[in-house]
């Protein structure tokens, strides 16, 4: 019988009588003794072998052992049980290891082979980085269970077959056997919270899986874990608080002090200094207006310029390629300390360039100022991946407010909710519906920031049946398709539904940032890879002519 866990063991086991079961990390094999790092899910311990030469006994062999424990010669002050070493009497081969893939112990982020990595994943959790990695997962899930339960919100789970809910991404639909009829996996239990609100729980709570078939990035995946709260009778002050002694107990608990209270900042600020809506506050190299000075120098509306304190003429091409990536419509870069142009002098002067102080112009210009202040923040991005101007210690939560209601989405080209359609107007920016300038009409919704990475989003709901039905026709939501779609929904506009409001975090953010990981598939357990495929069970795979005649289905050659 298992007696110990190889990570726990210490010098205060000194002479024990162990049994031991693991893994083989490491191996090394010396004329007389071998020896051996055994690692269970605690950590790892090493073994002496006296005079043994077992073919079987490879890396990654499952091995049980009884040995005693004793002093080591020279300690490793890198590992718990580092003062120790068990001295092996006998030993079982439980399963021995084909030679492995890949390197376990690499922990290289990033590293070349992820994919191999992916199609033996469970030879990549043995790895202890991740394996860390989904333990602090399990504590997060563990205290912010805790808290919610402590504050009386009461945790729920809600279909996932069901029907679509707009977030903003595509549906992933599931086929049934009655004859053209799909289910679509939830995007958000945006509608079922609501209408939890509806039934009178008043403060719900869900660690939910969640699917939305969009453009995968290094935060994103087809699948994941939002925690999802909703409360009625509330207000964005009380949410916000609520929010804050949740994120400051919960990190608290995992080892990491933040202030308690947010700043807030306004999504036109936000725009306009950072160009993106989810800044990181961590550094500075904010966007300069200059368009009143230089936009005839440039022809063009508007001039903006980041002024930076490092050779950025060293990076140029990937700093160009960002800012045209994102549609930017002119770029320059000029070296204020030898500016000669008049742009660059009157920069050099008002910065105070020169031989000692060597300052650098990122230049943006063009005509749509929204374009241009984007293009300009995807360079701040990438100077700080470049520079690491972000001290990783720190976590910077940031609230925005003040929202618009609406985007003008150019491809449908039509106006789309910036959050979702179940958000409730500022009431005294409605006057801009009868001037048709939608772009000013504000939402009652927040975003929380966690540097530079969108936490979170929530708003306060429209609770009356005229609002929502104004909402969709807005959004150009037919009357048919409005009860098609949302039918069992509004009902409850007519049945005492109270005012709520509520916000959803993305879980495997906050632990892809604690983690200081390069994507988020480090914080799942069974994660898809970069292209949205499960490399382990080769999923999505095809079905038979069978199962695509029971559903009623045929592929198109
Ligand atoms: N359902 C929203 C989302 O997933 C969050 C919310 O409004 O509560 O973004």
């Amino acid at each position: 019988m298992k007696t110990n866990y190889c990570g726990k063991l210490n010098i205060n086991d000194l002479e024990s009588e162990v049994e031991l079961f693991g893994w083989i990390a490491n191996k090394r094999k010396f004329k007389n003794q071998t020896f051996v790092d055994l690692r269970d899910s605690s950590g790892i311990v090493q073994l002496v072998f006296n005079s043994i030469s077992d073919p079987l006994l490879t890396k990654e062999s499952c091995l049980q052992i009884k040995g005693k424990v004793v002093k080591r010669l020279e300690a490793n002050a890198e590992l718990p049980s580092g003062e120790i070493e068990v001295l092996v009497d006998s030993y079982k081969i439980l399963n021995s290891s084909k030679q492995i893939p890949f390197d376990i112990n690499d922990n290289k982020e990033n590293s070349a082979n992820e994919d191999l990595r992916l199609e033996y994943r469970f030879l990549d959790i043995r790895n202890e980085r991740i394996l860390q990695n989904l333990k602090l997962r399990h504590k997060l899930s563990l205290y912010i269970r805790n808290f919610f339960d402590k504050n009386n919100f009461i945790e729920f789970e809600t279909p996932i077959l069901a029907k679509s809910t707009p977030e903003g991404a595509r549906d992933y639909l599931v086929p049934t056997r009655k004859k053209g009829k799909f289910f679509a996996l939830p995007q958000s239990p945006q509608l079922f919270k609501q209408l939890l609100m509806a039934g009178g729980v008043e403060k719900y709570f869900q660690i939910a899986r969640v699917f939305r078939d969009e453009d995968l990035r290094k935060d994103r995946q087809p699948e994941f874990t939002q925690l999802d709260i909703e409360l009625s009778f509330s207000n964005q002050e009380e949410i916000f608080s609520i929010c804050e002694n949740m994120w400051t107990e919960v990190l608290g608990k995992l080892g990491y002090q933040i202030e308690s209270k947010f700043p807030r900042m306004d999504f036109g600020y936000a725009m306009k200094y950072y160009g993106t809506d989810k800044p990181d506050t961590r550094f500075e190299f904010l966007i300069n207006d200059y368009s009143a000075q230089f936009k005839d120098k440039f022809g063009m509306e508007f001039v903006k310029a980041i002024i930076f304190d490092q050779d950025v003429t060293l990076h140029l091409k990937k700093i160009e390629e960002i800012f045209y990536k994102n549609s930017g419509e002119f770029f320059e870069v000029l070296d204020l300390s030898c500016a000669t142009c008049h742009v660059g002098t009157a920069l050099a002067n008002e910065f105070e360039a020169g031989p000692q102080k060597k300052l650098y112009a990122l230049i943006g210009a063009g005509n749509d100022e929204q374009v241009t202040l984007k293009a300009l923040g995807a360079i701040r991005t990438l100077l700080n991946e470049i520079y690491q101007l972000a001290d990783p210690k720190k976590l910077n939560f940031l609230w925005i407010i003040n929202w618009p209601m609406f985007e003008f989405d150019k491809d449908e080209n039509k106006y789309v909710s910036a959050h979702h359609p179940f958000t409730q107007f500022e009431e005294d920016t409605l006057k801009y519906l009868e001037t048709n300038e939608y772009e000013k009409i504000k939402a009652k919704s927040y975003d929380l920031v966690l540097n530079g990475f969108e936490l979170g989003s929530g708003s306060i709901r429209i609770h009356d049946l005229k609002t929502q039905e104004l909402m969709f026709d807005i959004l150009k939501i037919s009357k048919k398709e409005q009860q098609e779609r949302f039918g069992f929904f509004l009902k409850a506009f007519s049945y005492g539904l109270p005012p709520h409001c509520g916000i959803a975090f993305g879980l495997e953010r906050v632990l892809m940032i604690l983690t200081n990981s390069a994507s988020i598939r480090d914080v799942i357990a069974f994660p898809k890879n970069a292209k949205g495929s499960d490399l382990l069970t080769l999923a999505p795979s095809e079905v038979t002519t069978e199962q695509l005649l029971e559903y009623n289905l045929e592929i198109k050659k």
